[in-house]
């Protein structure tokens, strides 16, 4: 039996309407005999929602109140994805970054995962569930919540595919993988089927909002091949490998 790490964006998981459209293509995937591991992010805006309430509170948040403050977002659409999934009928359990065993450092907004202990998963997977884990959060050796940085979804998600031995890591978005240039400005842009890691973290680091560069530098390193693919579509996207 394979594993797949799947992970859904934002704007994925913008409202139920998707959220239960997710469910079902997760759930097909289960139906194939796979293991399926999915991270989620927060529903559309929310993240930006959260950060805007905390600053109109005082513009000076308390740096560990803040971090807990916006993980709620992702445990919010972790929860709603589970509850669409057990509709459907299958087995699944949602968990928090903390609780799928993302370790971190303590760099508040922008922590670093130290370790992951996957064996909290591992468990689940064996009783034949789906694991919903909230992404773009983890926690710190004294017990407190941390966030990875905006976008940080991708990271959680290629971090928990690197320490669960996944074949593949796919983060599925609003576009349909990596374009040799934005389609929205160049029509001509065509869509790669491939890209290298290389190449990957050089675009990703110069503003290409597609992934997190630090999701591709953990894959470049830990060589996990990385799918690119909209999650409105079945259309091909871009497989990110060595
Ligand atoms: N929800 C977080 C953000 O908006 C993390 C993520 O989307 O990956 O930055
Ligand atoms: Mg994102």
């Amino acid at each position: 039996m394979t594993l797949i790490v799947q992970k859904y964006g934002g704007s994925s998981v913008a409202d139920s309407e998707r959220i239960k459209n997710v469910a079902q293509r997760v759930a097909k995937v289960k139906e194939r005999g796979e293991q399926v591991v999915v991270v989620v992010s927060a529903m559309g805006n929310t993240t930006d929602e959260l950060i805007k309430l905390a600053y109109q509170v005082t513009n000076q948040p308390d740096e560990r109140e803040l971090d807990s403050f916006l993980s709620t977002g992702e445990i919010i659409s972790s929860k709603l994805m589970v509850i669409a999934l057990k509709s459907l009928g299958c087995k699944a359990i949602s968990l928090s970054g903390a609780q799928a065993g993302i370790k971190t450092d303590t760099t508040y907004g922008q922590a670093r995962i130290i370790a992951v202990a996957p064996q909290r998963i591992l468990k689940e997977l064996k009783q034949e569930k789906i694991v919903i884990v909230a992404g773009f959060q983890g926690i710190t050796k004294r017990g407190d919540i941390t966030t990875l940085g905006r976008g940080g979804s991708d990271v959680t998600a290629v971090a928990l595919a690197i320490a669960l031995g996944a074949q593949i890591c796919e983060i599925y978005t609003d576009v349909e993988g990596i374009y040799t240039a934005d389609p929205r400005i160049v029509p001509e842009a065509r869509k790669s089927k491939q890209i290298g890691y290389e190449e990957m973290l050089e675009m990703a680091s110069s503003g290409s909002k597609v992934i997190h560069p630090r999701a591709v530098k953990l894959g470049w390193v830990y060589r996990m091949p990385i799918l690119i693919a909209s999650s409105f579509n079945d259309n091909p996207g871009t497989i990110i490998h060595s």
